[in-house]
């Protein structure tokens, strides 16, 4: 089909991608700059699931090592944030040259109390090159006056607004919501049917999170088994915080961090979002927590979080294939027919190994691109970038 052809439906594409978070935009990059042809689905905005929450980390493993983790997700991690750089410079496919990178290594604040075991750890041959002990001077700015030895780690900050943005802007990403969705099967291959519009295409992909259980349902096969883990996540907003990327220690080894600690948005949208065990532990009212968090930010960190800073706690559920309640510690990507692949990234640090397994077995499947300039119209919108969800009501609607 020939691009001058530009059908409403009818068309026939080699993937269809389902769901407009890290997995799906990732993998439909990844083959649209192979050659395929790829058309994305997306159920409201871009990134409005989990992805826009997460804190942007691309981890390179040390912090699950910490936990006394020495397990596949630290091994996977290993490489990944020297991946992700080479996508940022430009010098691999995808191309992230104009993704914003909120910081290019993050930090590792580890208590002032004697931690022998850790401090050796930190500084072992295992970590040689990975983990370099800061000398007061070379310090960031707003970390050279608190006490306790700060580590820099390989791990990046990347902006995640920038990343969807930059990933989507060459993808044809269709927002399908509010409109009536029906596959039905063609043999080979499925049409898509959203609202009035139709799409013909080889393959499917569900790149959907929880999504992904409807959509196997309207596709007629087995859902691939989920878990949910329901996370507390604590926003604190005020337009004095400083640019702190930091995971804070003090549990000594065999502990996660206690906070980690990233910034988004500037000026008078300055926030700080908080991960770690303070700041998301069971058992606690939000009152509670935010106490506890509180205390301990003042602890590591005195006199960096203004005393007037507003502080909130929100919910959010993340969907992963189903790992025994623990965390999973690879991509998912399999077949659960022919021609229907579901995919998950488990962690955003792991998108680029997601698309390469989605290459790998869609490249096994269809062979050679052969129709990478197709174009199709399906008369809806195009599917934009969310807006973060910390912002107010008001900011959301100017953003
Ligand atoms: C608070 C928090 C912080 C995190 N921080 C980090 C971090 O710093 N580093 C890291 O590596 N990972 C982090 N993560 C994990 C990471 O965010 C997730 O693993 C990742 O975003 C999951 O991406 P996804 O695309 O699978 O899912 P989602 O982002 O949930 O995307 C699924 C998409 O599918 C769409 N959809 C649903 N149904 C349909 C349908 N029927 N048709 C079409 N589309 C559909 C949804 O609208 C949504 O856009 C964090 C997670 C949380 C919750």
């Amino acid at each position: 089909m020939s691009a001058d052809a530009a059908p409403t439906g009818g068309a026939d594409i080699d993937v269809a991608v389902f769901g407009g978070g890290i997995a799906g935009l990732w993998l439909a990059r990844t083959l649209q700059d192979f050659g395929y042809s790829v058309q994305l689905l997306s159920l409201g905005a871009l990134g409005a699931g989990q992805t826009l929450w997460a804190q942007g980390i691309v981890h390179g493993g040390v912090k699950y090592l910490l936990s006394g983790r020495s397990d596949p997700m630290s091994e996977a991690l290993w490489k990944l944030p020297e991946r992700w750089r080479e996508h940022l410079s430009g010098a691999r496919s995808p191309d992230l040259g104009g993704v914003r990178v909120r910081c290019d290594a993050c930090y590792l604040l580890s208590s002032s109390r004697p931690w022998s075991r850790m401090r050796s750890f930190l500084g072992g041959r295992m970590l040689a090159g990975r983990v370099e002990k800061l000398a007061r001077g070379e310090r960031p700015e707003a970390l050279r006056t608190v006490s306790g030895a700060l580590y820099q780690l390989q791990d990046l900050v990347v902006d995640v607004p920038s990343l969807l943005a930059g990933l989507s802007e060459p993808l044809s990403c269709w927002n399908i919501e509010g409109r009536p969705l029906n596959l039905e099967r063609r043999e080979p291959g499925w049409c898509v049917h959203v609202g009035e519009a139709s799409l013909c295409t080889r393959t499917l992909v569900f790149a959907a999170a929880a999504g992904n259980i409807d959509l196997s349902d309207l596709a007629g096969i087995a859902p691939t088994p989920v878990q949910r883990r329901p996370l507390r996540q604590i926003i604190v907003r005020s337009p004095g915080l400083p640019e702190v990327y930091t995971h804070c220690i003090g549990g000594g080894f065999g502990a996660e961090p206690e906070l980690t600690i990233t910034a988004h948005g500037s000026g008078a949208e300055r926030v700080w979002s908080l991960g770690g065990a303070a700041a998301t532990a069971e058992g606690l009212s939000d009152e509670a927590l935010i106490g506890r968090a509180r205390e301990r930010l003042a602890a590591f960190l005195p006199g960096l979080c203004p005393p007037d800073a507003e502080w909130s706690v929100h919910r959010v559920v993340r969907v992963e294939p189903d790992a025994g309640g623990a965390l999973p510690d690879r991509p998912y990507c399999e077949w659960a027919s022919d021609d229907v692949l579901i995919a998950w990234p488990s962690k955003l640090t792991l998108a680029p190994l997601l698309g390469d397994m989605a290459l790998e077995r869609l490249g096994k499947a269809l062979g050679e691109p052969t129709a990478s300039d197709v174009r199709v119209e399906l008369g809806m919108p195009r599917a934009s970038v969310g807006a973060p969800p910390w912002l107010r009501e008001a900011e959301r609607a100017a953003a």
